[in-house]
């Protein structure tokens, strides 16, 4: 039966449990808020298929490169509402109008990520845009081997771990299944998710209804994050003045094993690899606004025809694998333990988030805000007077 020995060595896929006959593998949270199987050892029969799905000690089979593209969707009403430059729904509207369903990470009524499987177009708004903070799958998988074996068009997208874990549990390929893995460099905790938005809560009075990681009002490579609540106040603020979007960004509340990530290649677990064309700017100035710029790699024959089916809805052009791990260091390597990781998630489990975060995690001030917003903002003027991106 599987038993974790190390935390590295569990990316929380849930494929163990998901094919556990007996049922016995429960994903349970630890005090750091991250999920790991847990082992019913009176019903287990030793079958050993935990131990076989698992895509840490068996990994499962990678795709090569076969094209990379930068794309913008057309329609700026999806661009603006996806986190880079819309391609997920496109893809995912492609299956759904083809009678298909499409599995992504949705935020529920309490906020909690969890993957869902949707069958409209309408519905596929909440799976739409990164929710930074890791996913719960539940049983998804068995819903998708199912829906294969009747014969139904699947898209599962996710994190490579993920994507990784279906592909041992469905143990075959399927003709009906497209996959996309999106670039990760790591997720946050669950838990310190949660208890960040009962402290928002309490500073604002309210309950929290709706989060937007990657708000795109004022900028896509600038990330704003922000939270809306029941009594109408908004929160809403440039990522390194937040908190929590700190700590993800600079790498302190991630899961043990994003650290040591077995998925920083440019060999890819899906058939279409979704990020954010980092850098493009840099190379193309005149193709960066601001708004968003799909980074697609495309990994395997149907994933090619996947994206062929959708490539009239954007403003796109052709690049290469070396242009994109340029921008991207995660195609490449893990990401490395901030210094105070282990500082901010003992003082979360002894203080709380409050003390945990305000301890690790620097603000400036007011004033400080205002004059780096200031420089900030004559950066931009000098590049776009000197046609120069970044
Ligand atoms: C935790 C995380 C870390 C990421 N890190 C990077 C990075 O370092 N560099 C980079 O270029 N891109 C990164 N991305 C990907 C990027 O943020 C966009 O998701 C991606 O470019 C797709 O954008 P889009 O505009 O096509 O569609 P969007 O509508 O913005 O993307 C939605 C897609 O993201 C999936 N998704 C959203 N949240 C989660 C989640 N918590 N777990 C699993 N899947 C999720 C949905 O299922 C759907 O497939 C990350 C995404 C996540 C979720
Ligand atoms: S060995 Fe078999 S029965 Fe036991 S936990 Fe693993 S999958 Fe379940
Ligand atoms: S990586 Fe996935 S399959 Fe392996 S032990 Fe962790 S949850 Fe189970
Ligand atoms: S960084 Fe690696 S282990 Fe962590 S969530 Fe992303 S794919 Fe999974």
């Amino acid at each position: 039966m599987i038993q974790i020995h190390n935390k590295k060595d569990c990316s929380g896929c849930s494929a163990c449990a998901n094919i556990c006959p007996k049922n016995c593998i429960k994903m349970e949270r630890d005090e750091m808020g991250f999920v790991y199987p847990k082992v019913d050892a009176d019903v287990c029969i030793n079958c050993g298929r935990c131990e076989t799905v698992c895509p840490i000690l068996s990994p499962a089979k990678e795709n090569s490169p076969l094209a990379v593209i930068g794309a913008k969707n057309r329609d700026e009403s999806v661009r603006s509402t996806s986190s880079s430059g819309g391609t997920f729904f496109e893809l995912a509207k492609e299956i759904i109008s083809r009678g298909g369903i499409v599995y992504g990470c949705a935020l529920d009524s309490e906020l909690v990520a969890r993957h869902i499987g949707v069958e409209t177009a309408e519905d596929l708004s909440n799976l739409k845009g990164s929710k930074y903070v890791q996913s719960d799958v539940g049983t998804t998988y068995r819903e998708v081997k199912k829906y294969l074996m009747d014969g139904r068009e699947v898209l599962y997208s996710g994190t490579p771990c993920q994507i990784a874990g279906l592909k041992n549990y469905l143990g075959k390929s399927y003709d009906n299944l497209l996959l996309v893995d999106v670039l990760c460099h790591g997720v946050p905790s669950p838990g310190v998710f949660a208890d960040y938005l009962d402290y928002l809560s309490e500073r604002f009075g309210a309950k929290p209804i709706s989060v937007n990681f990657r708000n795109k009002e004022k900028s896509w490579k600038r990330l704003y994050f922000e939270v809306k609540f029941d009594n109408g106040k908004r929160y809403f603020t440039f990522c390194g003045y937040d908190r929590y979007m700190s700590m993800f960004l600079n790498n302190i509340s991630l899961r043990p094993s994003c650290y040591d990530c077995r998925f920083t290649t440019v060999n890819r677990q899906g058939d279409i690899t979704l990020g954010d064309f980092w850098g493009i700017g840099r190379k193309y100035p005149e193709r960066d606004d601001d708004k968003g710029i799909s980074l697609i790699i495309v990994n395997s024959e149907k994933g090619k025809n996947a994206y062929e089916s959708i490539s009239g809805k954007f403003d796109a052009f052709d690049s290469d694998i070396d242009t994109a791990k340029a921008g991207q260091l995660i195609l490449s390597s893990s990401v490395k333990k901030h210094a105070s990781y282990d500082e901010f998630f003992r003082l979360y489990t002894e203080q709380g988030i409050e003390k945990a975060a305000k301890t690790t995690v620097y603000i400036p001030g007011k004033l400080k805000r205002r004059y780096e917003m200031s420089k900030r903002w004559a950066l931009d003027l000098a590049r776009k007077i000197l046609k120069k991106g970044y």
